[in-house]
């Protein structure tokens, strides 16, 4: 046995380097968080693992997202892989082209590729009860088996359309920024945006440039900060590939900076708040001009109550003479125009939809039935909860990535995917080791983890007030984490067994169960 397998085996907090196993991994998505779930088991030695992914291509958002303009707005270096980190970044902050290289780099590097099933969509998945496997059905009637099913089918893949009288009966270019027609010129277009979050105020500077009009729909003003982004010189980028500590300590610093940023954007406490408003309110006063104007695209909720935007072109793109800003949603669109709630009709070429995702943590991302027939939508009925964001009590061997409460306001959501995938690797080496046929979270240890996440909800400004895609219908934060990405990691590197219900490969159900009464 090599000597970092013993480690590992003796030590609970670190990933098993090797893995010995025959199990079958599904894992549902080829974006970044699956592809980074698979180099994992990869470097763990189990190549028994198969991606299927919707698209003809990885890359997951990085891939719908081209909308002109796509960019991050976490920085470059701290917006990749920890173990797989690129000194060839161009710019402070990655734009989508980019970023998609990287991704499918990424791919290519690990052999990934051979694993991936692609135009294949999940419509339904099934975990029996006997056996201890999962049966999931494709769009075109295939039936995959495996004992272990990962979903990483990202936060926001699914675009939503805004619900307007008459939009279907629009008869110019409609589009989501999520769906972009790269053929479609919008040189000397009329154009309309509707939104204005973090996907507008990227698309919206890049229509101004082109467009002969272009009408914003406002409903809610974003709080925006300046955006630190420059280009990296390729002398510097020389430095990150001669001496990858530089690269190291760049990543550290960018993640360190972001943690001290954190309670300014999670925190209500006004201390935090008045500072933060203070930054953003002086960047309107530097960009904007006019009172109006100003009090316009001043928000009226506390700032990280929505997601706060970093922007440096925003502002003087909407103060183009081309650009009208309407600080409201449309009241209806007809064949060639969209109607202002104060009765004006204004006759446009195209509708760029800037309105955002359906979003997955507040029901299933697909049909799920777990143990006895359990229905995941259901069990999520009063919105989603899992066991550190990983894992729901009545669906064993079912892991998440980017699940319930684990998605960052103010840091790389890969900070957080990659704790779970550490962790979901710690939970499958652990059931190779013991045989196990099944491994299922405790719903008393999920609920009580669930109670401390939502009363630290109620301290932080998501639940200030605003409407939000963070809340549920009910006001419930299904969506982030509410606090710091270090503590996370610690809350992460621990696998602890007796959180969960095991089942060892012969056991019967009923003895299980039997010897498991807390089970829900
Ligand atoms: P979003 O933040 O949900 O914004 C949707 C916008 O559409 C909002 O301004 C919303 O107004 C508006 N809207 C929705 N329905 C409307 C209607 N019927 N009439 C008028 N306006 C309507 O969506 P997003 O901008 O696509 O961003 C979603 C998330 O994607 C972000 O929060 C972020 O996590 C991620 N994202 C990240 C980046 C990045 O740089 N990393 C870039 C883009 C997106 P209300 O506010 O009034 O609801």
């Amino acid at each position: 046995m090599a000597m970092a397998d013993v480690f590992s085996r003796i030590n609970p907090v670190a990933p098993p380097s090797h893995i010995d196993t025959d199990m079958d991994i599904l894992i549902v998505g080829a974006g970044f968080s699956g592809l980074g779930m698979a180099i994992q088991l990869k470097q763990a030695g189990v190549e028994n693992f198969t991606l299927i992914e919707r698209a003809g291509e990885v890359g997951g958002t990085w891939r719908d997202n081209h909308y002109p303009g796509a960019a991050c707005d976490v920085a470059s270096h701290l917006y990749s892989f920890s173990f797989d980190q690129n000194p060839n970044w161009s710019r402070a902050f990655g734009q989508q082209p980019e970023i998609f290289e990287y991704i499918k780099r990424c791919a290519q590097k690990y052999n990934l590729r051979k694993h991936i099933r692609f135009n294949t969509t999940m419509v339904s998945s099934r975990y029996d009860d006997d056996s201890g496997i999962w049966h999931a059905r494709t769009a075109d009637g295939d039936e995959l088996t495996a004992r272990v099913m990962v979903s990483a089918v990202g936060a926001l893949s699914d675009a939503a359309y805004p619900k307007i009288a008459g939009l279907e009966s629009f008869r110019g270019k409609l589009m989501h920024t999520a769906q972009w027609d790269n053929h479609y010129d919008l040189a000397g277009k009329r154009v309309a945006v509707i939104g204005s979050g973090a996907s507008a105020i990227q698309v919206v500077p890049e229509i101004a440039a082109q467009a002969t009009q272009l009408t914003i729909f406002q409903r809610t003003p974003s709080w925006i900060m300046p955006k630190p982004d420059r280009a990296i010189p390729e002398k510097e980028q020389a430095e990150y590939r001669k001496t990858p500590f530089k690269l190291h300590k760049r990543r550290f610093r960018i993640y360190w900076m972001s943690e001290l940023f954190a309670p300014f954007v999670i925190s209500d406490l006004a201390f935090f708040k008045k500072r933060a408003e203070a930054m953003a309110g002086a960047h309107i006063r530097k960009q904007v001009r006019g009172s109006g104007m100003r009090e316009i695209v001043t928000p009226d909720y506390r700032i990280g109550c929505k997601r706060v935007l970093i922007s440096n072109d925003w502002y003087p793109a909407l103060q183009q003479d081309n650009v009208e800003l309407i600080a409201d949603g449309p009241e209806c669109i007809t064949e060639n125009a969209i109607v202002t709630r104060d009765g004006r009709t204004i006759e446009v070429d195209a509708i760029v939809c800037a309105t955002g995702f359906k979003v997955p943590s507040k029901a299933a991302p697909f049909p799920i039935r777990g143990r006895a027939d359990a229905d995941l939508n259901a069990a999520w009925g009063d919105g989603a909860e899992a066991y550190k964001g990983v894992a729901v009590a009545g669906f064993p061997n079912l892991f998440f990535l980017m699940g319930p409460n684990t998605g960052p306001s103010h840091t790389s959501v890969l900070a957080f995917t990659e704790m779970q995938m550490e962790y979901i690797l710690k939970a499958i080496g652990h059931m190779a080791r013991h045989k196990l046929k099944s491994l299922e979270v405790k719903k008393k240890i999920q609920d009580k983890f669930n109670r401390g996440i939502q009363w630290r909800m109620k301290h932080t400004s998501w639940t200030s007030g605003c409407n939000s895609w963070y809340l549920t219908d009910s006001g419930k934060n299904t969506t982030l984490y509410p606090g710091f990405n270090w503590e996370y990691r610690l809350r992460m590197w621990y696998f602890r067994s007796a959180d969960y219900h095991r089942q060892t490969i012969g056991q019967s159900v009923r003895a299980r169960r039997e010897s498991s009464p807390s089970v829900a």
